[in-house]
C-alpha cells in the first residue's frame, strides 16, 4: 500500500512510521490543526460574549425577566454558558462569565449579575 504525506499527499518513502515528507510538511500540518481548533474556540467565545452582552444590557436597562422568545430574538444562545451555580434553595443558574440566567415556570428567564446570586 502506498503511503502518502499527511500534508501534501505526495508518496512517502523510507521508514514505515513516517507521516510527512519533511519538517516543512509536518509543521504545515500541525499549524493547520492548531488553526482549526483556534477557530472552534474563537467561535464559541463569540457566542458566549454575545450572550454576556445581552444579559449585561438587559440588566443595565432594568430588565431582570425576559421571555424565551425575547431572548432568542435578541440573539441569545440558550445552550451556551460558561458554568452553572446552584443557590441554597436549589435553584440552578447558568452563567455567561459574570451574568447568569435561570428558567422560571412561565417560559420566562430571570437574569442576574454574579453579585446578586444568592
Ligand atoms: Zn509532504
Amino acid at each position: 500500500m502506498d503511503r502518502i504525506c499527511f500534508d501534501c499527499r505526495n508518496p512517502l518513502f523510507g521508514r514505515i512510521d513516517k507521516k510527512f515528507c519533511n519538517d516543512q510538511c509536518r509543521s504545515n500540518f500541525n499549524n493547520q490543526i492548531k488553526a482549526e481548533s483556534n477557530n472552534i474556540v474563537k467561535s464559541v467565545n463569540q457566542v458566549l460574549k454575545r450572550n454576556r452582552n445581552i444579559l449585561h444590557n438587559c440588566i443595565l436597562n432594568g430588565e431582570t425577566k425576559l421571555t424565551r422568545v425575547e431572548l432568542l430574538i435578541a440573539g441569545f444562545a440558550l445552550h451556551f454558558h460558561t458554568h452553572t451555580y446552584q443557590n441554597q434553595k436549589g435553584e440552578s443558574y447558568s452563567f455567561c462569565y459574570d451574568y447568569g440566567f435561570r428558567a422560571l415556570n412561565n417560559d420566562e428567564f430571570l437574569l442576574i449579575k454574579n453579585s446578586d446570586a444568592k
